[in-house]
């Protein structure tokens, strides 16, 4: 049985193996050790999922499931849905005109080393052999939350016994003057990718405003395409929702060495030019000359539907502890859904959430109580992760570092009354799935404390 990566869609075929991680061909995807992870985005082996569902065992009642959405959470809730039960009817609406796809691997697209083919999970004809019913181009625009109904762009109207709200995010666009100039952009679709590489085609010089995760991973992306690219971060180091200063530093000297250049302590005042944008103006006065600009400044959840609706919102959709959201109906999960005022926006919370949908749907009063927020980038070699409270700070609190910045290695544990609670892991491979465990379990490693200020301690022996 073949196994595929949830996050970057990466195949494990045991037929092959994984040379990369000296597994040897005819390994069985239960058979491989501990510490393999995905060799594309570096996903640990709980992100895998076997690559066609299994056959559906329970029969059921029936019903009609309609999910907004084919992002990953969407496409997650009907997975699971026709995994499990038979007699369902599932239909998904979606906006873009693509079946569900990889949008962690758009940098790579980006950087033209994959085809569109390549980000597809699965072929068109897998949904029509699950019974799934994905509406292309074609998105849910009014929720009749009385008669059950979804109006569709195209006029058609669905009716529900269960509606999922997973209409995912979009880039925030801070309002900074300018931002309307051509060659300007944002990076969130396959359509996205294919207009800044256009723009690209007659561009050099390239500034990415936001040295978050997405802001790097689009970067290098533009590096690729043989952009000179510097990342504007008004924080004063990289990732500063991910990493610590001295992570972020680590991090920017092996950026630096691959060409990517930093303006730190610093943010964008306006983006200048007759119509097509050439100069970046900063706030201390810097000039910066650019052809194409990326604004990578987070996300803003896509509540306009559910707003619309009546349903209760925030800066997300607010859903309670089983993911309904005011309506018992209707299911919020994913970058859209906040829980106890949380929106996660990445993708593991979202597998998590639409499981947990899933398993109300089919009446199983599962409750879900929040996620431990993992971010793993994996960038021309680049293996970093940061897992749980990495910034925790006060009484009981400790910090554990090990730092290599030569070689570019950077390790940190964060304990809190002796539990582990968070970590950072750059170059250090390995050890990430024991150090995710551990911070999961938030293990009590008290009785280990001296060893742990060891250089050479290894958490993968
Ligand atoms: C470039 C990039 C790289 C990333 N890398 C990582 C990574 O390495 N690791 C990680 O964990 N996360 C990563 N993320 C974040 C991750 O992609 C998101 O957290 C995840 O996609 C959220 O899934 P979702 O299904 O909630 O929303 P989305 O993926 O945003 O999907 C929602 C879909 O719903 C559609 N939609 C919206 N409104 C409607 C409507 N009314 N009707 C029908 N359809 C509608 C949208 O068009 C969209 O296709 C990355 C994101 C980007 C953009």
């Amino acid at each position: 049985m073949r196994y595929v990566c949830r996050i970057c869609g990466y195949t494990y075929d045991p037929e092959a193996g994984d040379p990369s991680q000296g597994i040897a061909p005819g390994t069985a995807f239960a058979d491989l050790p501990e510490a393999w992870v995905c060799p594309v985005c570096g996903a640990d082996r709980s992100l895998f999922q076997p690559e066609s569902a299994p056959e559906a065992t329970e029969e059921g009642p029936g019903g009609r499931v309609v999910i907004v959405g084919n992002g990953v959470a969407g496409f997650t809730v009907a997975w699971e849905l026709v995994k499990r039960r038979r007699g369902l009817e599932i239909h998904i609406a979606a906006e873009e005109r693509y079946h569900y796809y990889a949008r962690p691997q758009l940098p790579r697209f980006l950087a033209g080393e994959l085809g569109i083919e390549d980000l597809l999970f699965y072929e068109p004809s897998w949904y029509e052999a699950q019974g799934i019913r994905v509406w292309l181009r074609d998105p849910v625009v009014r929720v009749d939350r009385e008669g059950r109904q979804a109006e569709l762009r195209s006029g058609q109207i669905l009716s529900y016994d269960w509606l999922v709200i997973a209409s995912g995010s979009r880039p925030a666009t801070p309002p900074i003057v300018g931002r309307e100039l051509s060659g300007v952009f944002t990076l969130r679709t396959i359509d996205d990718a294919l207009a800044i590489r256009e723009s690209a085609l007659d561009a050099q010089q390239a500034v990415v405003v936001g040295g978050g995760l997405l802001g790097l991973e689009a970067g290098k992306g533009l590096l690729s395409l043989g952009l000179s690219v510097t990342v504007v971060e008004v924080n004063d180091h990289l990732l500063p929702r991910q990493l610590d200063r001295e992570g972020g530093e680590v991090l920017q000297r092996l950026l630096e060495q691959q060409g990517m250049r930093f303006v730190l302590g610093n943010s964008v005042a306006r983006l200048v030019g007759m119509d097509r944008v050439r100069e970046v103006h900063l706030e201390n006065g810097q000039r910066l000359r650019a052809d194409l600009v990326l604004i990578s400044a987070g996300i803003r959840p896509e509540i306009e539907l559910a707003r619309d609706a009546g349903l209760t919102c925030d800066r997300g959709v607010i859903v309670d502890d089983y993911l309904r959201t005011s309506d018992a109906r209707i299911y919020a999960c994913g970058d859209v859904a906040q829980h106890r005022g949380r929106i996660y926006g990445i993708i593991p919370p979202a597998l998590d959430q639409a499981q947990v949908v899933a398993a109300n749907i089919l009446g199983e009063k599962v409750e879900y109580h929040g996620s431990i927020p993992t971010a793993s980038l994996k960038v021309a070699g680049i293996d970093l992760t940061s897992v749980g409270d990495v910034l925790a700070e006060g009484p009981g609190v400790e910090h554990i570092r090990l730092m290599q910045p030569e070689e570019g290695r950077y390790r940190k544990l964060v304990l809190r009354e002796g539990k582990a609670v968070g970590a950072i892991a750059i170059g250090f491979r390995d050890q990430v799935p024991r150090l995710l465990q551990i911070v999961a379990e938030q293990a009590d490693l008290r009785s280990i404390r001296r060893e742990l200020e060891n250089p050479d301690f290894d958490f993968a022996s």
